[in-house]
């Protein structure tokens, strides 16, 4: 393939791509969310959930997430210039289509009555922008393992998520367009429900992360396994990044049942800016500390790291001993 060649240095773009990084919003959302719900790792899903922190976005990742963004309104304006195709994007108030269950929650990107092969049935929308290698993999396990299969090889967090909305919304079928950036090319993939799969995703997997008051096992203990290589926790789980200081990383916050916080110090319930801002009480959930737990007492805990240093955190600090 040919290659970019990106040699002169033009200091407005640079200073562009920081401006975009730096104006980025990178508060993580405040539920747990359908989209994450297939990943591999639980620990990366619980981290998420507990606003571990864990890498920011850089430009390009960001450029990804726009360019998808606009790929999806792209599709859904082309989409309607088909006739008896019905697509419906929001609810009737304007909201976007949306479930919420307690902690757990999720966006559609929209349902689509006319596509598929059950013209007559409702299917659940979704969209997907990738680079072409993705793309025309996906085309090739349409082929190979056949179209109502290909999406679970193809892509497991597609899938759960797929999953997850036909479950939550009652509907037997997903309608995923796919499209290449710039969405200069596309395809469908037409994916049934599966009522294990979308009881697992839907409720018992989400159920499972969020009642878990510790942070569950690493899914290896190996930091140059592709998987940890590249998530955005590899510091958290295999260095000695420590995590951010919120409610959520509080061991005295509990995520309740309805959806609310707690904190079990305070006696209170923590709304969303409480939780970001967290209190000179803080202390953290043991789970996510890079290091041994040592000791323990009113207010305090002592770890030693992995590189032998022992350090007491309390008081939303943690000092060198
Ligand atoms: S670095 Fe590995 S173990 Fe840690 S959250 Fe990521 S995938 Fe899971
Ligand atoms: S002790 Fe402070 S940081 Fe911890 S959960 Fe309560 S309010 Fe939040």
């Amino acid at each position: 393939m040919a290659q970019l060649i990106l040699s002169h240095v033009d200091h407005v773009l640079d200073k562009m791509n920081e401006e975009l990084v730096d104006q980025f919003d990178n508060n993580p959302r405040t539920h747990l969310g359908a989209s994450s719900i297939g990943d591999e790792c639980d620990r990366k899903i619980w981290s998420g959930f507990h606003w571990v922190g864990g890498k920011k976005f850089d430009a390009n990742g960001i450029k990804a997430t726009e360019d998808g963004k606009h790929s999806e309104i792209v599709m859904a304006t082309r989409l309607k210039l088909v006739k008896n195709i019905q697509l419906q994007i929001t609810e009737p108030s304007g909201k976007q289509l949306h479930f919420k269950a307690g902690h757990f929650g999720g966006s559609l990107d929209g349902v689509i009555l006319g596509a598929g092969y059950e013209k007559k049935k409702m299917h659940v929308w979704e969209h997907k922008c990738c680079n072409v290698e993705k793309f025309n993999k996906l085309h090739k396990l349409k082929m190979e393992v056949g179209e109502f299969e290909a999406l679970e090889k193809w892509d497991i967090v597609y899938f759960a998520q797929a999953q997850t909305y036909m479950h939550k919304f009652n509907i037997e079928h997903h309608y995923l367009t796919v499209s290449t950036p710039g969405t200069r090319s596309e395809q469908s993939c037409v994916t049934n429900y599966n009522p294990d799969a979308g009881e697992y995703y839907g409720e018992k997997r989400p159920r499972d992360i969020i009642k878990a008051d510790r942070a569950p096992s690493r899914i290896s203990m190996d930091p140059a396994w592709y998987k940890c290589k590249f998530c955005g926790f590899h510091e958290n789980c295999h260095g000695s990044k420590l995590p951010d200081v919120n409610c959520r990383t509080c061991i005295h916050s509990t995520p309740e049942t309805e959806g609310q916080w707690t904190c079990a110090l305070h006696h209170t319930q923590l709304d969303e800016e409480t939780q970001r801002m967290g209190c000179a009480a803080h202390l953290f959930n043991p789970s996510i500390v890079p290091g041994q737990q040592l000791d323990a007492g009113e207010g305090w805990v002592d770890y030693k790291t992995p590189d032998g240093k022992v350090i007491r955190n309390t008081g939303a600090q943690v000092i060198d001993k």
